[in-house]
């Protein structure tokens, strides 16, 4: 049965679809089944892996609204064990939609999801940046949650008020919700303010920190625009050994 993991930070720009996309690929080139969901109506993680939108029939949001099966909303990509449920931007609608269709929310959450965990190791759900119905639904249904997050001052008050979402999350809805990591994104050591940062959230969320943080580095950026994940678009460089890095403590913890 598949794992769940939700990439969730309610901050936009913070490395989330980067992530999502980068660990879905490596996990995937370990051998595992993988299919990643785009859950942002942005759609960055369905580019990211190279799949144009003239290619795109069916979306999550079909899926949602109960208007497709899951299964006929899954694409193959270009990689190894890597397949993906896309988003468009009509997703955007499900965000007030979901508020009146319970039914439909209730498609996605049980029985959409539930009818494919057999044909996967993991699924990974890239989140939108805010912690509204699609966030909760998908941390509804997620057994963990990985929150990239930038070494900011700003980043350490988001986190307590993220917590706090899972906190209710896991009283309401899913009790077995489980933080997976706190993965740092766009590191830059040699940053006075990295260190305090870095040192703040060490003194309170030492035992979820992923290990080894990721680095700022151009390579990253630019891999969506040629809709590769890192590890094919420069798989020796130092962004695809540290998602590597953060893929295997991942699969040691979920
Ligand atoms: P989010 O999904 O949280 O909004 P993204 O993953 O889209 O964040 O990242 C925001 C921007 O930062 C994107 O342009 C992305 O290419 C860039 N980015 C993400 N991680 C890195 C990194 N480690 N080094 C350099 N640029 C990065
Ligand atoms: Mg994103």
């Amino acid at each position: 049965m598949a794992k769940v993991v939700s990439f969730s930070n309610q901050k936009g720009g913070v490395g989330k679809t980067t992530s999502c996309v980068n660990i879905s690929a490596q996990v995937a080139s370990k051998g595992k089944r993988v299919l990643m969901i785009d859950m942002d109506p942005q759609g960055n993680a369905t580019s990211g892996l190279g799949l144009p939108k003239s290619k795109i029939k069916k979306t999550i949001y079909d899926v949602i609204i109960g208007r497709c099966d899951i299964k006929e909303a899954v694409i193959k990509t270009a990689f190894k064990n890597l397949s993906v449920v896309p988003a468009t931007i009509d997703l955007a609608g499900a965000e007030l939609e979901l508020y009146d269709l319970e039914e439909g929310a209730e498609n996605f959450a049980k029985i959409a999801l539930d009818s494919i965990k057999d044909d996967y190791d993991y699924i990974f759900i890239d989140c939108p940046p805010s912690l509204g119905m699609l966030t909760v639904k998908a941390l509804s249904i997620s057994d963990g949650i990985v929150i990239p997050m930038q070494c900011e001052f700003y980043s350490l008050e988001g986190m307590s008020q993220l917590l706090n979402t899972v906190k209710k999350i896991r009283q309401i809805y899913n009790p077995s919700l489980q933080i997976v990591g706190i993965l740092l994104t766009m590191y830059n050591g040699r940053l006075t303010l990295t260190y305090q940062v870095v040192a703040e959230l060490k003194k309170y969320y030492s035992d979820i920190l992923f290990k080894v943080p990721i680095s700022r580095t151009v390579r990253l950026s630019e891999a969506p625009g040629y809709g590769k994940p890192i590890c094919y678009h420069d798989p020796y460089g130092k962004g695809s050994l540290e998602y590597a890095a953060v893929a295997k403590e991942l699969m040691m913890r979920i």
